[in-house]
């Protein structure tokens, strides 16, 4: 392997040695090594210098092929997993190959079809590459690392090419989606800044009831509380809490139900800095914020510290009934969406936790009853659903809420089915109607109204809806296979 030539565009100097894995490489044209006339067209230009862009340095191989180097997260090099850059300059019909040859990960999705994402200028809306174009396989070149490789194809030489792990969804394209939702001025949102981040940014709060429908302080109200971005790379997170959102504030006849009847309060990004750091599972200061949930620190963990606050005050509040807490994640390694919750000793809470993820089953097409798993592993103990399962009283359900970077099975798909920022944003809308058939099962919800959902008739000690096994006493298995499977969450 060359050193390539690399300058940077705006400045001239020199880059691309091991420190440049400290910073996001800023416009940065890779020449051929020795090549010190004008700059050409086809000479790539690449950048990550934007919002969740990461990427630390770029190797001139051949003309044809560049190693790229992910950006580790912000003091914490352990994490390399998120990818997010722009490619331009490009010469039409020129054909590349990128190896990304970095990762922190050997388990990965990309060994199940799994491929970037890709848009340019002339062409916005992202979209997966052919899976037939990405390798991925153990790299003699890279001390044997697991090395991703695909080939692409520029076609237009004025457009400016980006491609990300998957679908990025930014600080900013937040707090416009909240913009927009504030300026609807419904009545049944709330939305206000629960503190702010290392860095200054905003810790937002969404508060969804129907006010008019609190007038029994005697009775107390449900409250569901449901988190997302705490690992910022986990971006299909944000789709689907959007898709949550976007569903409890419409018109849609089950909406009003569960407006009328239940408190929602959601924190859609619990880890701001880590976001627009570009950051895969850590904060700015290189924290997993999950690990953390015990004992966060007002300075050094102000988000994570904040939420805990309130959820703390709100399960000592006589008028309320904290009764769901759910965390959203993506999975590097699993298709389908599905769950972990907690282990009791109780057979009956037991039974009482697997009937929202049953319930889930029967709404979504591609959540996974039978992925479903329930465990204590001491790895887990500072998580939110692990911290809450402990903290919050024994009619409280603590969950993850995982969903595949890459895609889902159904009962009928021979192959799977990837997810596209639509299918993440509707598995958060199917989530959101869950509650009413939730409820109604649980009888605090008996409303005539109609819903163009059929109240499902799930039993607690039934199997779910997509066959295999019935999810609980599998503790054991699934810890010994998450344990070879080296699996976070
Ligand atoms: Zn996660």
């Amino acid at each position: 392997m060359e050193e390539s030539t690399v300058r940077d565009v705006d400045t001239g100097s020199e880059g691309g040695g091991e420190d440049a894995l400290v910073g996001n490489v800023n416009k940065l044209m890779v020449s051929p090594p020795g090549y010190s006339g004008a700059p050409r067209r086809g000479h790539l230009v690449f950048d990550a210098c934007f919002e969740s862009g990461n990427l630390g340095r770029v190797d001139y191989i051949s003309e044809f092929e560049f190693d790229l180097f992910i950006r580790p997260d912000t003091c914490n090099p352990r994490f390399r997993v998120w990818f997010n850059f722009t490619v331009e300059n490009v010469r039409e019909t020129q054909r590349v190959i990128f190896n990304v040859v970095n990762f922190s990960k050997t388990k990965s999705l990309y060994r199940d079809g799994m491929s970037p994402v890709v848009k340019s200028t002339s062409r916005p809306k992202w979209q997966r590459l052919p899976a037939k174009n990405v390798y991925y396989y153990r790299c003699p070149d890279h001390r044997r690392n697991y090395v991703m490789s695909f080939a692409f194809c520029f076609d237009r030489e004025d457009d400016v090419y980006q491609f990300a792990y998957c679908y990025p969804y930014t600080y900013s394209r937040l707090q416009h989606y909240l913009a927009s939702l504030e300026r609807r001025n419904l009545p049944y949102l709330q939305r206000e800044q629960l503190g702010l981040s290392v860095q200054q940014r905003r810790l937002d709060l969404l508060t969804i009831t129907n006010s008019d429908h609190h007038q029994s302080p005697e009775k107390e109200k449900k409250l569901v509380f449901l988190t997302a971005r705490v690992h910022p790379g986990e971006s299909p997170a944000s789709f689907i809490c959007q898709g949550v959102i976007d569903f409890l504030v419409s018109q849609h006849p089950v909406a009003q139900i569960l407006r009328d009847h239940v408190i929602f309060k959601i924190v859609p990004m619990l880890n701001p800095d880590g976001v627009y750091l570009g950051n895969y599972r850590c904060s700015l200061m290189g924290f997993d914020l999950n690990r953390h949930w015990q004992d966060p620190s007002p300075w050094a963990h102000p988000t994570l510290h904040a939420v805990k606050q309130l959820i703390v005050q709100m399960s000592q509040d006589p008028r309320v009934s904290l009764e769901f807490y759910i965390d959203v994640h993506a999975h590097s390694t699993m298709l389908n969406g599905f769950m972990y919750g907690n282990v009791f000793e109780d057979e009956e809470r037991v039974q009482r936790q697997a009937v929202f993820p049953r319930l889930l089953c029967q709404n979504a097409p591609d959540f996974s009853f039978s992925n479903t798993s329930f465990n204590r592993d001491v790895v887990k103990a500072g998580t939110g659903r692990r911290f809450l399962g402990g903290l919050l009283d024994d009619t409280s359900y603590c969950y993850t809420l995982e969903v595949s970077f890459y895609s889902y099975m159904t009962a009928g798909s021979t192959a799977p089915v990837p997810y596209t920022e639509e299918t993440y944003m509707k598995l958060g809308r199917n989530v959101a109607r869950t509650f009413l058939d939730y409820y109604k099962l649980n009888n605090l919800i008996k409303d005539n109204r109609p819903t163009h959902i059929q109240s499902s008739e799930v039993k607690s000690h039934t199997g779910g809806g997509n066959g295999k096994g019935n999810g609980v006493g599998r503790d054991a298995a699934d810890r010994e296979r998450e344990k070879s499977q080296g699996v976070r969450h």
